[in-house]
């Protein structure tokens, strides 16, 4: 097993990220527990995106002058940044606005590919009663693309159900039948935490012959990821999850796949020769990044991304699983607070929602940030999720490589406050 940060290395990480010195309305430095929504920035990534600005802002492959090149040279880098993160090859990266937009795209272009009709050949393309699986504990993100392509197409959505905690069902897993076309799902729900048992619905869907989407946007941060091991056929990236800039997220994506792929938003830089009445299309990745790129941002990703490898994924891991357990202990010590997922650290990460009896989220919120501890507050893009457990909204801790036990004791002192301060027992 990998240690745990000491003290010491904990305190030199912190010191790269300035905003953790940043005093919250109750004058103290704000303990940041709000890593699922947005991670912060450590100074080599800010630095990273003003120097790109300083030194070498060009428009990429346009061109030959110095800037351009080196602008280019960057960008292309940052495909195989990402790729050696995550065991791919550089020329299977494709870069979105975020992972929202990665997952419309491929949603979208098994839509043109259906709309090219079947007698087009496309190994894309739905037929009426074919089936799109997801799981019922979906962000927004990977249910609506899909609802809509059903829509669109006339095949069936249906879903993986849950255990009481929230963890997946394996026994469902018969909702994936032979007319299952793909199967999309999250590695790590970003309300439960619960990490979803990747290896049983990939074969499930294998057996099937369905293609399987892996939406990693609560999980590249906290565990080392490889596509390859993991044995899906796309997964999804969000910079801003990494550590990295908003603005910029990724598909991956077989390169066999990507090919038979029909291009979704169309413009300048994706195309081979254009005339006034049609165009061709260069292969991917360039056939899916339409229009000009956030190329500063995947400057500033490609540092984070540096930054993450250099502490260690498997040490990030443990650092977080023991502080996820902390924390869990801490609050099955306080009356009236129902934690939404999985009791324990084992199978989970940590990202913890939870309810407090008779208080609404939003006013926990409040309490907490009177205390300088940042959580979220809402339904977290997963109302489905939230209906299933019986509540409208809660609210969420989720921690990060910076988190320490100092900040979960100040959440946890704080969160034993709430039911008193609004006149409960
Ligand atoms: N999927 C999950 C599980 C998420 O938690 C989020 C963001 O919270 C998203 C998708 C959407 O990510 P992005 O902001 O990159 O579009």
């Amino acid at each position: 097993m990998s240690e745990d940060f000491s003290l010491r290395e904990l305190s030199r990480l912190r010191a790269d990220f300035p905003i953790l010195g940043r005093v919250g309305r109750g004058g103290q430095a704000i303990a940041y527990l709000d890593f699922s929504a947005t991670s912060q920035k450590p100074t080599p990534v800010i630095e990273a995106i003003t120097e790109f600005y300083r030194s070498t802002n060009g428009a990429v492959h346009r061109g030959t002058h110095l800037l351009g090149d080196e602008s280019t040279a960057a960008f292309e880098e940052g495909r195989s940044v990402l790729a050696s993160f995550i065991g791919a090859r550089a020329d299977e990266i494709v870069w979105t606005k975020n992972a929202t937009e990665a997952i419309n795209l491929v949603a979208l272009a098994i839509r043109n590919a259906t709309g090219l009709g079947e007698s087009a050949g496309n190994p894309l393309a739905l037929a009426p009663g074919d089936r799109i699986v997801v799981t019922r504990a979906e962000h927004h993100a990977n249910l609506v693309p899909w609802q809509q392509l059903c829509q669109a197409t006339g095949a069936e959505l249906r879903w993986l159900d849950l255990h009481e905690d929230g963890r997946i069902d394996t026994d469902t897993l018969d909702v994936i039948n032979e007319r299952t076309r793909v199967v999309a799902f999250t590695h790590v729900s970003n309300v439960t935490g619960a990490v979803s048992p990747v290896n049983q619905i990939v074969s499930r869907a294998r057996e099937c012959g369905a293609l399987v989407l892996l939406d990693t946007c609560q999980s590249s941060a906290h565990m080392p990821i490889n596509i390859r091991d993991l044995g899906v056929d796309f997964a999804v990236f969000s910079s801003h999850k990494m550590l990295g800039p908003t603005g910029v997220g990724a598909l991956w994506g077989k390169r066999e796949l990507l090919d038979a792929m029909p291009p979704v938003l169309t413009g300048g830089s994706m195309i081979e020769n254009v005339t006034m009445e049609s165009s061709s299309f260069m292969p991917a990745p360039e056939r899916f990044e339409a229009g000009s790129q956030p190329i500063a941002q995947i400057v500033g990703w490609s540092a984070a991304l540096r930054y993450l490898s250099a502490i260690g994924m498997d040490r990030v891991a443990e650092h977080e699983r023991v502080l996820t357990a902390y924390m869990l202990d801490g609050i099955s010590g306080i009356d009236g607070v129902r934690v939404l997922g999985p009791g324990s650290e084992f199978e989970r990460i940590g990202v913890v929602a939870f309810a407090v009896d008779g208080v609404h989220p939003h006013d926990v919120g409040q309490v907490l940030d009177s205390h300088d501890v940042a959580v979220r507050v809402g339904h977290h893009c997963a109302i489905p999720l939230h209906s299933f457990f019986g509540v409208r909204s809660s609210s969420r801790a989720s921690i990060g490589p910076t988190t320490t036990r100092e900040e979960v004791d100040r959440f946890i002192e704080a969160l034993g406050q709430v039911r008193s301060y609004f006149g409960g027992c």
